[in-house]
């Protein structure tokens, strides 16, 4: 670990790849620091003499707020977020996304790049193309590291531990990110986590990664119908189908055949454990009918607090040395 034990500082973090168990913790304990001041309602002033880019060619929610949020609890005043950037930026007119990284990082004279993108390899581009460090705020169908993190401080907080669990992933795990990446951080955090693929036969997860996640010693399994898991699950991981990919891929008609195939409802909740917890990246569409909403086990929505925190310790971790100290 360089500069006093922050291994973040002017780092990239673009895949979870990069993590490690003690990295995590690493950034939960800032998280948790983070979490404090903002629920006393006293910003920080890591980010104080900083800039910030967050650049959004996806549409996005709670990423994007999330960010935006983050960089301003932390102090910063030069944020330079542009969503929309498929439509508005010069990508429109063909430039290539190196380029653009480059004219970013030129004109803003910004210390850092938050990137959304819909290409696999984007964040992996735009890191070789910048001087300063990039994090990946969702590539392609490929890596949603940060989202990951936040889910996984999400368990960590709901249930206390992050062993011994056992996680149902619900939906579209074919060309759903968070999934993906979550998968792999559960495996850093336990070698032997069980992990349940709920998906009909064409959104099931990738083989290699099914493979990748077996030789590191997860117990995946794979099976159809949330019934299947939904009375052994300590956290039930719902996933919206992702209407935009199929359109791409010119797959409207399995779409709409598998739009609505799981919907999680008060019935199905009543078979579930009565400590586990519903999560879900959302946004959602149907997949959780909304009766769901009052149960205590529902985490969905304070899990987005936690990617608050969680994006606040990644911006700090990554432009001071030594933020635990602050
Ligand atoms: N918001 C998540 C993502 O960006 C999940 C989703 O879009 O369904 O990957």
């Amino acid at each position: 670990m360089n500069k006093k034990g922050n291994p973040f500082f002017w780092q990239d973090f673009i895949s979870v790849g990069q993590l490690s168990f003690p990295k995590i913790k690493y950034i939960f304990s800032l998280a948790d620091r983070m979490s404090a001041a903002v629920e006393n309602g006293q910003a920080r002033r890591d980010l104080k003499n900083k800039t910030v880019a967050i650049l959004f060619y996806q549409p996005s929610t709670r990423t994007f707020s999330s960010f935006l949020s983050a960089a301003l609890w932390l102090g910063c005043r030069r944020v330079i977020a542009i969503p929309g950037m498929q439509a508005y930026s010069s990508a429109v007119k063909g430039e290539s996304l190196a380029d653009t990284i480059r004219s970013i990082e030129q004109t803003t004279a910004t210390n850092i790049i938050i990137l959304r993108h819909p290409q696999d390899s984007s964040s992996e581009i735009a890191a070789a193309n910048a001087r300063v460090p990039i994090i990946n705020a969702g590539s392609g169908k490929k890596e949603h590291p940060t989202q990951a993190l936040l889910d996984l401080y999400t368990i960590q907080r709901e249930l206390g531990q992050l062993k011994k669990l056992r996680v149902a992933m619900v939906g579209d795990l074919k060309y759903g990110r968070t999934v993906k990446s979550l998968a792999q951080l559960l495996t850093l955090a336990d070698p032997q986590v069980h992990i349940d693929l709920v998906a009909p036969a064409a959104l099931q997860m990738p083989d290699n990664l099914v493979m990748r996640l077996r030789r590191q010693g997860a117990q995946v399994k794979k099976y159809a119908k949330i019934e299947d898991v939904i009375t052994k699950a300590d956290v039930l991981y719902m996933t919206r189908i992702q209407r935009e990919w199929f359109e791409k891929e010119g797959q409207m008609g399995l779409y709409n055949r598998l739009k609505g195939f799981y919907v999680l409802n008060r019935p199905l909740m009543r078979k579930a454990k009565k400590k586990m917890i519903v999560m879900h990246p959302l946004p959602r569409v149907n997949e959780i009918a909304p009766e769901v909403d009052r149960d205590p086990r529902a985490a969905y929505f304070r899990q987005m607090r936690s990617g608050l925190y969680i994006r606040m310790a990644l911006l700090a971790a990554a432009l001071t040395p030594s933020p635990l100290a602050s």
